[in-house]
């Protein structure tokens, strides 16, 4: 992969026409080891964030050795550039095989039920292959009620009663047993975590069994752009989440067991940039070279604003407009369809034109691993970069990337 120091010496060098993922594999390690020194607990990144095989391997030199994994692929991605990293299987819904796989081939023994039927399929496997069940960790994930950005409670979770059946069902039959939620992703209320954790100790006093760790999945904030027009959005800062959710581990008095994390977002998201490039400017419309069915899905990034930074073309000697004055365009993305036009506008210098480019920044999280090949636009192009994103001159622009229903 080429090295250059910065995301534009990268464009001016290359003059790509391709989007260019800027790497950074410095601010991933750093990210990491900051999170890990601040969570009293096992770390276990969770692959759907940005399951790219550089990150993995990159995480695992950082000394991140646990990866929460969903997916056959994901057991695969992790195995192949961290052998000796331990998977955590929380997908609470799982194919039958794909359990089996988990078990047989890649030796997970920690895995996450939120339903009877699961408990069902886990105990199906575990007798057909002959393991000990006291070797498996078995977490119960319960519900939870927060305020994430992505509310992920409407789809998985016990409710606190059935939590209890689950886990006394799963003591029966010799399983170590854990507790886990999941706030859903970029928290903005740190007493979130508190709130799970209440939950937690209601179903553990009910259950009455032996827990052997608590897991309280990811969620944790990642910083981004904001509008500078706009009065700074408050968000609570991982210091302040973490400090908060260390003191309510302690209140709750579930420091007294293995404790895991899964995050994700606040891991990856400042590792990776984007380059585009303007393909054309029409007026006040920017048609650049990704857009939602690649590395921008609205959907998933859709409450966030990213940092943006203007790399004028120098080939391009005149220009209208005034260079200091940031105006809002409409973007459209690379592919045919009528939908592929982002909401939200780009705040760019007046003077933008056909054949800039544009650096995107803090979009390693859930953005490389939702691109399609729709249309047969894939970014896949990678360079890495020395200097992070938020050093240097501050970014002139931003991507608003906010829904309308908003
Ligand atoms: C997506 C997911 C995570 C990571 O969430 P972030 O908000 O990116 O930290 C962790 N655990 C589970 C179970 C998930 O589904």
């Amino acid at each position: 992969m080429q090295i250059f120091e910065t995301a534009r010496d990268a464009a001016l060098k290359l003059r790509p026409d391709d989007p260019v993922y800027c790497f950074r594999p410095e601010v991933l390690k750093a990210d990491a080891r900051d999170f890990m020194g601040q969570f009293p607990g096992k770390t276990a990144y969770a692959v759907k964030t940005n399951g790219e095989k550089l990150v993995l391997k990159t995480l695992a030199e950082a000394g991140v050795e646990a990866f929460d994994v969903a997916s056959p692929a994901e057991f695969a991605a992790v195995r192949s550039v961290a052998p000796n990293a331990e998977m955590l299987y929380m997908h609470p819904v799982k194919a039958q095989s794909d359990i089996r796989l988990a078990l047989e081939e890649y030796g997970i023994r920690v895995i996450v039920v939120d339903h009877e039927d699961e408990v069902t399929k886990l105990i199906r496997v575990v007798r057909a292959l002959d393991i000990d069940p006291g070797s498996l960790t078995v977490f119960v994930r319960i519900q939870t009620k927060g305020h994430a950005a992505y509310e992920l409670s409407k789809k998985f979770g016990a409710g606190p009663a059935q939590a209890v059946e689950l886990l006394r069902r799963l003591d029966r039959h010799g399983y170590k047993l854990g507790l886990c939620f999941h706030v859903g992703s970029q928290i903005q209320d740190p007493d979130t975590y508190e709130r799970a954790l209440a939950s937690a100790d209601w179903v553990r006093g009910r259950a009455g069994v032996e827990l052997a760790a608590l897991d309280v999945g990811g969620g944790f904030p990642a910083e981004y752009g904001h509008d500078p027009n706009r009065k700074k959005p408050e968000m609570p800062s991982l210091d302040e989440i973490m400090a908060r959710l260390r003191a309510d581990i302690v209140e709750w008095g579930f420091d007294d067991m293995p404790l895991v994390a899964e995050p994700g977002r606040v891991i990856v998201a400042r590792a990776f940039s984007l380059i585009v490039r303007v393909l054309l400017r029409k007026g006040r419309r920017l048609y650049i070279n990704d857009g939602i069915w690649a590395s921008l899905s609205d959907s998933w990034t859709g409450k966030i604003t990213l940092p943006a930074r203007f790399i004028p073309d120098p080939a391009i000697r005149n220009r209208n407009g005034n260079p200091e004055k940031l105006v809002p365009f409409k973007v459209c993305g690379a592919t045919c369809d009528s939908v592929d036009i982002l909401s939200r506008p780009f705040w760019l210098p007046e003077t933008v034109d056909t054949g800039d480019w544009i650096e995107i920044g803090h979009i390693g999280a859930y953005s490389l691993s939702l691109r399609t090949r729709f249309n047969g636009f894939y970014p896949d192009t990678f360079v890495e970069v020395k200097t992070p994103f938020d050093a240097g001159s501050a970014p002139e622009g931003f991507a608003s990337l906010e829904t309308m229903a908003d």
